[in-house]
């Protein structure tokens, strides 16, 4: 009963109540809806991470480089080059920088980086999410405490990489269960788990169960996971659950926006991955019903409400 679930999701969606946490539409005759997830879009380290380079183009700091892309969005990025900000894509290109101001992405880099930006005199704007920064101090300190690290992740994803860098004994990335089987410790060493902050977390527990039947030593396990993006995933499962349709918005080459997907797939089988608004084909989402969607931490906010919109006006006959 479409009703029923409506209800459920108007109760879900409520604090005390009253607020309405997320954003939801119904149509008159209450058989169908489309909702809009609280946690869709920007997350607090992307959101600074674009206020810094914003912030820098209007100090005239030029020329402006960012260290990789600021963020896995194409419009984004496009936006910011129109506004003269370069995107440098790798650590020869800094080696050949003699000038300017490189922000550093929510992602963060590695310690080699930070010497490399020094060694060059460039000015140095650190947007690195404060999460991110824990761990690399996490991960520094107990190598100088001896821990061998196991990192949960993707070993290319930049802020995987940037981790690695700030390990300073035997590191490890895992990123599937049968990576976490074949695990093997390269020392005798104390164990310390961390996580890439947009890991899932039911497969960090499940691969820390793995390892620790594995190991010798209790590790020092460290959920690194950020609240962020256990919120996004909770509620996007909640609202899948109900969903009749499900629409993730994100960049491909946004691991979180993919790991949303996932998780929303599994629950709706009607998931609908959307890159770009003319990515939207509405034919594909059922007239009747509930449509939820939900968006990756590096999603603007106009993209959401586009989709929103036109949910609404094709699905309520409203905006
Ligand atoms: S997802 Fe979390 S850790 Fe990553 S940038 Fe956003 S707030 Fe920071």
């Amino acid at each position: 009963m479409v009703d029923e679930r409506i209800r459920q999701l108007t109760e879900d969606c409520r604090e005390e109540g009253t607020v309405m946490k997320g954003d939801l539409w119904v149509s008159p005759d209450q058989t169908a809806a489309v909702y809009t997830a609280r946690s869709a879009g920007f997350c607090f380290g992307v959101q600074r991470a674009l206020d810094t380079v914003y912030e820098q183009i209007r100090s005239e700091h030029a020329p402006i480089y960012t260290y990789g892309p600021i963020i896995h969005n194409e419009i984004v990025v496009k936006d910011l080059e129109d506004r003269g900000v370069r995107v440098i894509d790798s650590r020869q290109e800094l080696e050949n920088l003699r000038e300017g101001t490189v922000i550093i992405r929510s992602h963060g880099v590695s310690r080699e980086i930070y010497d490399l930006l020094k060694e060059r005199n460039l000015h140095v704007v650190d947007a690195t999410c404060p999460f991110v920064r824990k761990i690399h101090r996490i991960v520094e300190q107990k190598g100088n405490e001896g821990y061998e690290i196991v990192i949960t992740g993707s070993a290319v994803h930049p802020e995987v990489e940037g981790i690695r860098g700030w390990c300073t004994g035997e590191v490890t990335v895992v990123e599937t269960e049968e990576e976490a089987r074949l695990y093997k410790q390269k020392t005798d060493k104390n164990l310390c788990i961390v996580s890439q902050t947009t890991f899932n977390l039911k497969k960090f527990y499940k691969f820390v169960e793995i390892i620790m039947g594995l190991s010798y030593h209790k590790p020092a396990v460290l959920n690194t996971i950020c609240n962020a993006t256990e919120e996004r995933q909770t509620e996007a499962r909640s609202i899948a659950k109900l969903a009749d349709a499900m629409i993730v918005i994100g960049g491909k080459h946004s691991s979180n926006t993919q790991k949303l997907y996932e998780i929303c797939r599994k629950e709706c089988s009607n998931t609908f991955f959307v890159q770009t608004f003319d990515d939207l084909n509405l034919r594909l989402v059922p007239f009747r019903g509930i449509v939820g969607i939900s968006a990756g931490a590096s999603t603007p906010n106009i993209l959401i409400e586009e989709v929103s919109k036109l949910c609404r006006k094709t699905i309520l006959n409203r905006c």
